[in-house]
């Protein structure tokens, strides 16, 4: 067992529900013994209660639950910064080429590493990753993650049309490939598989109806939505019998509970109903719809309509895969957006970058806040001493002071640990 000391804060509550300073909580300590925390409160009082336990110290800082990003593409891990084109363009030119090169095994298995290394260093220990178009690099990813311990959902990405002929599969060799990594990697350890059409622009019916058929098999279901102006046009003209977008998903039955769909800049009302009814959850992603000019996102909307919203950082075409980032560009979006934006507290951005992205999930009994029974994944984040960061957590007035302070100033540079169900995976040795 181990004590760890630290100015522990978290968000069980829902901040969208309620009082959104209520959802916060702080402690002192946790006390962790096989990757599972048995106990929370304050040092003095687990130091009591288990007398002999060896006290880690993790002094200055805050310590957070480990960041959950929705939606990220390891394929682009090295296509990161093309700015100054709209989604397809973006496609066209930066992102589809690079994903072709993982047909070559050896250059996925690079990436892989590249990738989930970069997710730790970034205190990101859960993600839904959009996979790769080819099986092979599916499976460097899966192992690599396993290798790490990382609670990662990812699939096959699936298309049969528009894209460069490399990355199209058929609907038969879509349904036999997804099926056999399914076999090979679904529920194994922290691994979970999610079928991944790229979006229905490049997925015609017949390989949505693949999808349909995977999804029998209990696993999870991602996919892009509403994302650009030009990209829905397209989609419905492809499209002529669907009523809007996210019909052509739900023609196919993949709008469940277990689905995310990222993006939804441009949703109709009809559109945000339907996902409340079925229970699916949307993946914010907040600096690509800025960096793509895509348009802003409208929270408030999703979250009248109660529809779960969670973060993702659209690596290639978000601005890196660090989730504070991510939160406060949202908060940015949202002040932009005026009266009809939804003004975020801290308490929103902690909960958004960790246990909103849990529960989209369907992890938040095991991660996403530090409650007792949960697994152990946290994100340690501590400025160097004189930093601008550092120098403002002294003047903070409170808990949820010093995490505007973190949203508004932190940096990768600032993880000074990362712990994945009580391994510590990242960072300097703990004091
Ligand atoms: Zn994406």
């Amino acid at each position: 067992m181990t004590i760890y000391s630290a100015s522990v804060v978290d968000t069980p509550g829902d901040p969208f529900a309620g009082d959104p300073a209520a959802a916060l909580a702080q402690d002192g300590a946790l006390l962790v013994r096989d990757g599972v925390i048995r106990a929370r409160g304050s040092l003095a009082a687990l130091r009591a209660a288990h007398p002999g336990e060896p006290v880690t110290r993790l002094d200055g800082g805050l310590l957070l639950p480990g960041f959950v990003d929705t939606h990220v593409h390891f394929p682009q891990i090295r296509a990161i910064g093309g700015l100054g084109m709209p989604l397809l363009d973006w496609l066209e030119q930066c992102a589809l080429p690079e994903e072709s090169k993982l047909a070559d095994r050896a250059y996925a298995r690079a990436v892989a590493a590249e990738f989930l290394d970069g997710l730790v260093a970034s205190g990101t220990t859960t993600a839904l990753v959009f996979g790769s178009h080819f099986a092979p690099a599916m499976d460097e990813l899966f192992a690599a993650a396993a290798q790490r311990g990382l609670n990662i959902t990812s699939g096959l990405v699936l298309s049969d049309r528009i894209l460069r002929p490399e990355l199209l599969n058929s609907p038969e060799t879509a349904l036999a490939d997804s099926a056999d990594l399914i076999l090979r990697w679904h529920d194994r350890g922290r691994l979970r598989y999610a079928v991944t059409p790229r979006f229905s622009l490049s997925a015609s019916d017949e390989m949505l109806d693949a999808c349909a058929q995977l999804l029998g098999k209990g696993v999870w279901f991602t996919s892009h939505i509403n994302e650009n102006l030009a990209e829905i046009a397209t989609v419905a003209g492809l499209f002529p019998g669907a009523r809007h977008y996210l019909d052509t998903y739900g023609r196919h039955n993949l709008i469940t509970p277990r689905s995310v769909f990222a993006h939804n800049v441009h949703p109709r009302d009809a559109e945000l109903a339907t996902l409340a009814e079925h229970g699916a959850s949307v993946a914010h992603c907040p600096t690509s719809n800025c960096a793509l000019g895509s348009g802003l996102f409208p929270l408030r909307r999703h979250v009248e309509h109660g529809i779960h919203v969670a973060l993702g950082s659209d690596v290639g075409a978000g601005a890196g895969l660090f989730l504070p980032k991510e939160a406060l560009q949202a908060y940015f979006i949202q002040q932009l957006l005026g009266d009809a934006g939804l003004a975020l507290t801290p308490a929103h951005l902690l909960y958004l970058a960790t246990r909103a992205g849990a529960q989209a999930l369907g992890l938040d009994d095991r991660v996403g806040d530090f409650a007792v029974g949960k697994e152990f994944d946290a994100v340690w984040l501590r400025p160097a001493d004189g930093s601008t960061l550092a120098v403002n957590l002294r003047h903070a007035r409170d808990t949820s002071d010093a995490l505007a302070r973190i949203f508004a100033l932190a940096t990768p540079a600032d993880v000074a640990g990362v712990w994945i169900r009580g391994q510590n995976a990242a960072g300097q040795d703990p004091r």
